[in-house]
């Protein structure tokens, strides 16, 4: 007997080991329902994702089979209310396998891509599924359905219509062959871009290195001994021994084009820069770009639309490629004056020293560099010492906190996934709670490179109260032996923008959670973003929180004129390169199907020659290297950046106007209109609700410098 309770006791122990919980599968009795990080195994995810998927399924076929007729109590709220296994897994994952990532994560990443992307496909491509949003949707005017239900209604029915539901079987059958050949189509443009942009070398004696500081030798020098420690022979050695080695990477080639007095070496690396992918050789762009260009325009118009910029932008914030090209075209006169007025400052100083030739694209960074020197020279070593983590944090705290009555405590005994990470209960004006921030601010080896906002839970009101955990997550420098971490001014505004993308997801209030948040469309979410950035540079806001960490000082209003004049330097060609680039974007996916294959590069000199660009500034992007738009998701969205610019300069200057950057009145219809509203309206509406009238450009010329004044 005494042996049989023992053997129990043995299995139990061992069955218990063996089937450590999941706690995908558990509920959370976590604080603020955080995920219990040091629970969750590498092995735990899998599991979670797969039985998400089954239980996803299950629910739509649940919503398909429902005996009754359609409504949208029936379907709609169903729809929100699925998904909910598989969304708490993808939270955690997608944030960690960013964020904290291990090898086995990545293979995991690999795995389930094709997975996820196929499941998703299995319901917006469920006949039955459509067939009773569309049902709601006809019938809606008899439906007394609030703003935000209608919109949602739409919203889900023109996800299915945009995947094809109204087509016929023939129609399918193409788009999905033009799905498939445009996906191989960009992986191969992609490849050949990383083949072109690895596959040449500026290799250089010593003799060749005049004007290149210490740093930028020492790098290239770098380079040249891992080429060589990489080669077995000692013959294929000999070509990188004690040489020094530059390539088309910008991180290489900028700070050569900066410092190099070597005008013909300049150009010899910038042109290998700008040729990537038009060599016409076996890892040529142009026929790629020009066949994904036509598949792109022939689906539009199966879908219904005019171009594919029609198609995309059908979706977004501007509805039409008029409304892109018309602010292209604003914006572009102002900017390509100012370049040209660079040019001219450039050209004196060449003149001046001597020099008999005229400022070409590859001398841009060099001369440029001379006269930022001359008029907008800035020290950041002496400004870091004002801008410690802490601080900055304290001063986009206060910001929020001066505009809505945001309060951030603290907690010190929640486990996160790193000990880097810190969180915060962040409490609105009445002291209720808002929802939970994450910040996890320092580089590592496990994380990826820049920064970003993500959430853990999202928010929704339908089926009780539901508040946002969201986190930011930055690259920037630890801090070293006892000193804090201490910033660039560049550290600081990302760290601000990223803050106002985690206000956005904060100050959500919407019933349903597909709507919350940063759900909105491209043109759009870098709005709450980009506006928070305009507080970090306000001198009295910077003077509150720019202290400096040894004696406490508040940072000199010198120093504080000198960093904002800085602002401006080199505007009329960030601006004319990126706009260039911008334009041709649009013209690219504004050709129609019926067009014959198109010659990239003549295609190229047309656009450029419509806009007047000026020989000594390139596109930001040249067609056969845009990976933006020809593999990645931006086509016909590359203006998105620069319209983002506008909205928030626009409303950051309602407060300038009032002549109160914290102005009560306008902060409130900021949260009321902007940050709480997700995407229950068009964005456009929401902008105008906040401004009184549509966006205007002028903000934007005055803060770049483009207006004239400089
Ligand atoms: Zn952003």
């Amino acid at each position: 007997m005494k042996r049989l309770i023992l053997i129990a006791s043995l299995i139990f122990i061992v069955s218990c080991k063996q089937e450590t919980k999941n706690p995908f599968f558990q509920e959370w009795e976590t604080a603020y329902e955080v995920p219990p990080f040091l629970d969750i195994k590498n092995e735990h995810y899998m599991p979670a994702f797969e039985q998400g998927m089954k239980e996803n399924l299950e629910e739509i076929e649940m919503i398909v089979n429902n005996p009754e007729v359609p409504t949208f109590a029936n379907t709609i709220e169903e729809l929100e209310r699925s998904g909910k296994l598989l969304s708490r897994v993808q939270r955690v994952f997608s944030n960690l396998a960013s964020s904290n990532t291990n090898t086995e994560l990545q293979e995991l990443q690999r795995e389930l891509s094709p997975m996820l992307s196929a499941h998703f496909d299995k319901i917006s491509l469920n006949e039955g599924l459509f067939k009773r949003v569309d049902a709601i949707w006809q019938n809606r005017e008899n439906l007394s359905l609030t703003s935000e239900q209608a919109k949602l209604l739409n919203d889900t029915r023109k996800g299915f219509v945009r995947s094809g539901a109204l087509l016929d079987e023939d129609q399918k059958e193409r788009i999905s062959k033009i799905n498939s050949e445009i996906s191989e189509l960009s992986t191969e443009f992609g490849q050949n871009l990383l083949a072109e942009t690895n596959g040449f070398e500026l290799i250089l004696e010593a003799s060749d290195l005049d004007g290149l500081s210490d740093d930028v030798i020492a790098a290239s020098a770098d380079a040249a001994s891992q080429r060589m420690n990489s080669l077995d022979s000692d013959e294929e050695k000999e070509k990188y021994k004690d040489k020094y080695v530059f390539t088309p990477h910008r991180s290489s080639m900028y700070p050569f084009l900066t410092e190099s007095t070597r005008r013909d070496l300049r150009e010899k690396l910038y042109n290998s820069y700008v040729m990537r992918g038009d060599n016409d050789n076996e890892k040529d762009n142009k026929k790629i770009a020009a066949q994904i260009a036509k598949l792109r325009a022939e689906r539009a118009q199966i879908m219904g639309y005019e171009s594919h910029a029609h198609f995309v932008l059908d979706n977004n914030m501007l509805k039409s490629p008029k409304e892109v090209y018309d602010l292209l075209n604003k914006l572009w006169e102002p900017a390509l004056k100012r370049a040209k007025a660079e040019v001219a400052d450039m050209q004196a100083v060449a003149d001046a020293e001597g020099q008999n030739f005229k400022i070409a694209a590859w001398d841009w960074w060099h001369y440029s560099e001379k006269v930022r020197k001359q008029k907008y020279d800035l020290d950041e070593s002496a400004i870091k010492p004002y801008l410690s983590l802490d601080n900055v944090l304290q001063g986009v705290f206060n910001t929020t906190n001066q505009l809505w009555g945001l309060n951030f405590t603290e907690i010190f005994d929640i486990d996160l996934y790193h000990p880097d990470a810190r969180i915060w209960e962040v409490t609105d004006r009445d002291g209720s709670h808002l929802g939970i921030f994450i910040g996890d601010y320092f580089t590592r080896s496990n994380k990826r490179g820049g920064a970003w906002m993500s959430s853990f839970k999202g928010q929704s009101n339908f089926d009780g109260v539901e508040r946002p955990i969201v986190v930011n997550v930055c690259n920037f420098p630890a801090p070293v032996g006892d000193n804090p971490a201490l910033l660039s001014f560049d550290n600081v505004v990302t760290l601000f923008h990223e803050f106002g993308h985690a206000m956005h997801g904060i100050l959500t209030n919407v019933n349903y959670g597909s709507m919350a948040g940063t759900s909105g469309p491209r043109d759009f979410i870098e709005l709450p973003s980009q506006l928070l950035e305009h507080w970090a540079s306000e001198p009295q806001v910077l003077k509150s929180f720019a202290t400096h960490y040894k004696t406490g000082q508040p940072i000199p209003d010198e120093l504080i004129k000198k960093l904002l004049n800085a602002s401006k330097f080199n505007q009329g060609f960030i601006n004319t390169e990126y706009l260039a680039a911008s334009f041709l974007d649009m013209d690219w996916h504004t050709i129609s199907a019926d067009d014959d294959l198109k010659d990239a590069d003549l295609f190229e000199i047309e656009s450029m020659k419509k806009i007047g660009l000026i020989g000594e500034i390139v596109p930001r992007y040249r067609t056969t290297y845009f990976a933006h738009i020809f593999s990645g998701g931006y086509s016909s969205g590359y203006y998105s950046y620069v319209h983002a610019a506008v909205l928030d300069s626009d409303a950051f200057e309602a407060f300038k106007e009032v002549g109160n950057v914290f102005d009560q009145n306008l902060a409130s219809k900021l949260r009321s209109n902007i940050y709480s509203m997700g995407s229950t309206e068009e964005a456009m509406d929401l902008f105008v609700k906040f401004r009184g009238r549509k966006p205007v450009i002028e903000p934007l010329l005055k803060v770049r410098g483009l207006d004239g004044s400089e």
